[in-house]
């Protein structure tokens, strides 16, 4: 069983004030693979405390200086890949395949941030001005279970290379995880409280982060309502705030698309992280006069896409992080059978050869329209949705008419047709005939997907605030 009673805190494992103690679960077995002690208000106090403190000297390091704690810092995490991985895959339940990138990218962040910040230029003369950009302050960094280590070193690298100090909250389902990382980046031999960390649940050491005075910055990935909530509470105070939330991204199949390829590549892209991806593409736009040809290839790929241990490296899709996630996508499931959409492949239940584990059949239905439930609410699970459209405006049009716009995919034979079609899309991000992702370039939602970006030049002058100084 493990144990994880220690946060970090100036420097520090210190045990936590807190007491309350919370289950951790294989999501494989539905087992308890042991407990976490979680921190409360005064231990997020504390943390802030030891931020501030350490704010004045790190904020006025020099840029090779922290290229120098960055490097460190990538050079750390890279040396627990192989243990991270594990972690991911025992604790999350991500496929094997999905688990080793997981943990890759949360070592490749750090020296990503590391090249943003060398090439970076601080000053700039604007007429009879001096500008500098300075660092805000000290940041609150909120992060999801679906890719707890990845956010935790995403979001502490900018903060670190724009001259910010960190409270880090991590999600509370991630602990094993998140205590592999923090050993890791303490490591690094950063000067102490320049990042702490301090597992809680988001109703405690949450709460106080997005309303503490002494926090300029919260940037926080996550849920659209408890963004929403971080917003108000910061609004108070007015913070910077970052919010990376919920997504409904379309995937425009083009009538000229080669369906041999695209179906795969729509499918993986639906089936993203088990489901549980913010950017997953969970409605797939086809052109009505090819609905035939799409289901068909799609009821033969679905032979292939397998629910079960995430250790085998023939799986596709593990399972859902909790008994609570599983519930949920059982019941958007039965809303979209209820509100008549056809099943072309899944169902309710667990998969036929599962006993144990909240393991969910991949899921797709066909014939449904845009207002169903299913295809407007973010399910959070590996349930896809086929809508049809009669015209390129037709389809721009369902693409649009959601709520959120984080990211969509266009796939067609015709780039110049699909670049056209992609400056017309409300998204942050729009991938036309791949699903590779790109850190130099800012990532972030339009609409109710968030405010603000990540990654690259614009995800570090999210931690910085211009001044002018004229003479
Ligand atoms: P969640 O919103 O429930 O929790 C996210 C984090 O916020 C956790 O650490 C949680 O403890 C904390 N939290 C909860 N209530 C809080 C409060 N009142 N104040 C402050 N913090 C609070 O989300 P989740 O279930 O962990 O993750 C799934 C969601 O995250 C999905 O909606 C998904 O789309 C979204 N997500 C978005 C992105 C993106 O980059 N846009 C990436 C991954 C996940």
């Amino acid at each position: 069983m493990h144990q994880v009673d220690q946060i970090y805190i100036n420097g520090q494992f210190v045990t936590p004030h807190g007491e309350q103690l919370f289950d951790l679960f294989n999501p494989a077995t539905a087992q308890c693979i042991g407990q976490v002690r979680l921190a409360d208000e005064q231990d997020a106090n504390n943390a802030v405390s030891a931020a501030k403190q350490a704010f004045p000297e790190f904020s006025r390091t020099t840029k090779s200086a922290r290229v120098d704690y960055l490097k460190c810092m990538h050079a750390a995490v890279a040396a627990i890949e192989t243990e991270l991985t594990g972690a991911i895959i025992e604790e999350y339940g991500a496929p094997v395949s999905r688990a080793r990138w997981m943990a890759k990218h949360a070592a490749s962040v750090l020296l990503d941030a590391a090249a943003v910040l060398a090439d970076y230029d601080f000053t700039r003369r604007i007429g009879i001005a001096d500008v500098t950009m300075q660092p805000l302050g000290i940041a609150g960094l909120i992060t999801p279970w679906n890719s707890n280590a990845g956010f935790i070193c995403g979001k502490l690298a900018a903060a670190l290379a724009a001259g910010c100090t960190t409270v880090i909250k991590p999600s509370e389902m991630s602990a094993i995880q998140t205590s592999i990382v923090t050993r890791a980046l303490h490591e690094a031999g950063l000067p102490p409280g320049v990042f702490n960390i301090v597992t809680g649940r988001g109703e405690t050491v949450g709460t106080v982060l997005s309303a503490h005075p002494d926090i300029a910055k919260v940037s926080f990935t996550g849920s659209t309502a408890v963004g929403k909530q971080i917003l108000m509470a910061g609004a108070q105070t007015l913070k910077r705030i970052t919010l990376e939330l919920g997504g409904k991204s379309p995937v425009l199949i083009l009538d000229d698309a080669d369906l041999k390829k695209a179906i795969p590549m729509a499918l993986q892209a639906g089936f993203m992280n088990s489901g549980q991806a913010c950017i997953a593409g969970t409605r797939m736009l086809v052109p009505a006069h090819r609905l035939a040809e799409v289901e068909a290839l799609i009821v033969e790929e679905m032979v292939a896409i397998r629910a079960g241990d995430p250790n085998d490296s023939d799986t596709s899709i593990g399972p859902m992080v909790s008994l609570k996630q599983w519930q949920r996508v059982q019941r958007y499931i039965q809303i979209g059978i209820k509100e008549g959409a056809h099943l072309l492949a899944g169902g309710l239940g667990l998969p036929d050869d599962l006993g144990a584990g909240w393991f969910v059949r991949p899921t797709v239905f066909s014939r449904v329209t845009n207002q169903m439930t299913i295809a407007r609410e973010e399910i959070f699970g590996p349930v896809l949705s086929i809508i049809t459209y009669s015209d390129e405006e037709d389809a721009l049009a369902i693409a649009n008419d959601t709520p959120y716009g984080l990211q969509a995919y266009i796939l067609s034979s015709d780039l110049p047709r699909a670049h056209a079609l992609a400056a017309r899309i409300d998204a942050g991000r729009v991938l036309i005939n791949t699903l590779a992702h790109e850190p130099r370039a800012p990532f972030g939602g339009f609409k109710q997907s968030g405010i603000g970006r990540e990654y690259g030049t614009f995800g570090l002058e999210a931690f910085l605030e211009p001044k002018s100084v004229l003479s």
